[in-house]
């Protein structure tokens, strides 16, 4: 398995000219899913004793395999959060995947932990975070909300066992009803009762709301989750009052801003994130809007021993690392062996400067200010909330789920656009996530146009 014969220098050259050509395109094409059945045909089965070799596994992919798989950077996707990687960090991506390095501990990755943790650094900063803060490039930010909430929880059970308190029935945590699904599932797992506090007329959760929240609660929340940027709508919570609320009652407070926190970096955007300074905790996720290929969101700690009391696994194999006192990002959420995941952001950001990412958010924001106000000029449009970050909502006046689905099946069959409706207290409508510097003004204008024909 292991030969430089020529059959493995082809093989090699095949791939990097394949991911040349992918590299190349401007756009790559939308291309869209197909059935089981057309899978099963075309691409047939490919795991089989002999191996059917590697330029037939790769025909496979190019032809049949890939065309079949959205392409979530292209600039007509706008549908979720899309994911829109520099060529830099594209590219880097190749080098980690080149390097067989191992992210989880400084012992074995030093360099290439030194790299992220100057990214983490630079994040904490942005958000004027002390110095000593930092912490770990995790999977995405569901990874993240969760190891944020473990070690929220494990930081009160210490505080209980220092102070001679009993432990609570049951623990809990307080965020908005519109934050994000990850945090329901960080509960299911962690055992404790998620209070989803009502946001006000803005769609924001306030220090107030949460503050009558506690009145009921009493001493059994042991998190406040703010939301830095809804998935749905892009609103960013009131991180100063609840950050507040939550600092006087020596109450963790963890800020999800996987998708909107990057709006911190544009001017324009960043009075809305006051407060964030308070956060225990904070996570973005760099795959959504920070122009880094999937999968990376940024974990940080206001303290991060913190995270590593909580974290940290022993096992006698790995007592070698934990007893050195150096720095393992292991040690600091749920996982253990590790991809330096944050590498491909950070040669792109070494190579480009923060200016450009400020640049390019900032873009961002821009244009969905200018479609919104398109929006508003046209009476058949209804824009369900006025855009705060880069995702716009709206309707089309008279259409009915069934009028969206054809629709958004006609964009992507034509490889112009994916766009899936999205809804609002029960009513259908169409969501623009827009996060690609190379989705254009004119881009958007043409979908509009094709929700008249
Ligand atoms: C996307 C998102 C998450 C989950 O992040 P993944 O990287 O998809 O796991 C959590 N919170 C918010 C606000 C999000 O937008």
């Amino acid at each position: 398995m292991h030969k430089s014969d020529s059959e493995g220098i082809a093989l090699r050259e095949g791939i990097f000219q394949y991911a040349r050509t992918r590299l190349e395109y401007e756009p790559a094409p939308l291309d869209s899913p197909q059935s089981f059945e057309y899978l099963a045909e075309h691409a047939g089965p490919t795991i089989t004793e002999a191996g059917i070799g590697g330029e037939e596994a790769l025909r496979v992919f190019e032809h049949v395999l890939a065309p079949a798989t959205i392409s979530t950077d292209h600039p007509g996707y706008l549908s979720f959060i899309p994911c829109a990687p520099t060529a830099a960090s594209k590219l880097f991506d190749l080098v980690v995947s080149a390097s067989a390095i191992y992210g989880g501990s400084w012992m074995e990755g030093a360099g290439a932990v030194y790299a992220e943790n100057e990214v983490l650094a630079w994040l904490a900063r942005e958000a004027n975070l002390p110095a000593s803060a930092g912490g770990v490039f995790v999977q995405g930010g569901t990874l993240g909300n969760l190891s944020a909430l473990v070690a929220a929880r494990h930081t009160a059970k210490a505080k209980r066992v220092a102070n001679g308190l009993s432990m609570p029935a049951q623990w809990k945590a307080i965020c908005s009803a519109e934050a994000h699904s990850s945090l329901k599932a960080a509960a299911a797992v962690m055992d404790i009762e998620l209070i989803k506090v009502d946001v006000d007329a803005r769609g924001k959760l306030t220090g107030a709301a949460v503050e009558a929240a506690l009145k009921h609660s009493s001493d059994d929340v042991f998190a406040i989750v703010a939301t830095a940027g809804t998935t749905n709508f892009g609103i960013v919570d009131e991180l100063e009052s609840i950050g507040a609320v939550a600092n006087e009652r020596g109450i963790w407070f963890h800020v999800d801003g996987a998708y909107g926190l990057a709006g911190m970096l544009a001017d324009a955007t960043r009075p809305l994130f006051a407060g964030v300074e308070r956060a225990d905790s904070f996570i973005v996720d760099p795959h959504k809007w920070l122009f880094a290929p999937f999968d990376a969101c940024a974990l940080i700690y206001r303290n991060p021993e913190l995270g590593r009391a909580a974290h940290t696994q022993h096992g006698e194999y790995l007592e070698t690392l934990t007893e050195s006192g150096d720095f393992n990002p292991s040690d600091y959420a749920y996982n253990l062996t590790r991809r330096p995941r944050g590498l491909p952001l950070w040669f792109s950001l070494a190579t480009h400067g923060i200016s450009a990412y400020r640049e390019a958010v900032e873009s961002n924001i821009k244009l969905a200010a200018k479609i919104a106000d398109e929006i508003r000029r046209r009476p058949d449009l209804l824009l369900v909330r006025e855009p705060e970050l880069s995702v716009v909502v709206f309707e089309k006046a008279g259409w009915v789920l069934a009028d969206y689905d054809a629709w958004s099946a006609r964009l992507l069959a034509e490889g112009t656009a994916f766009v899936v409706p999205s809804s609002h207290k029960g009513r259908p409508n169409a969501r623009f996530a827009i996060v690609n510097p190379e989705t254009s003004y004119e881009l958007l204008l043409e979908i509009l146009e094709s929700m008249t024909n």
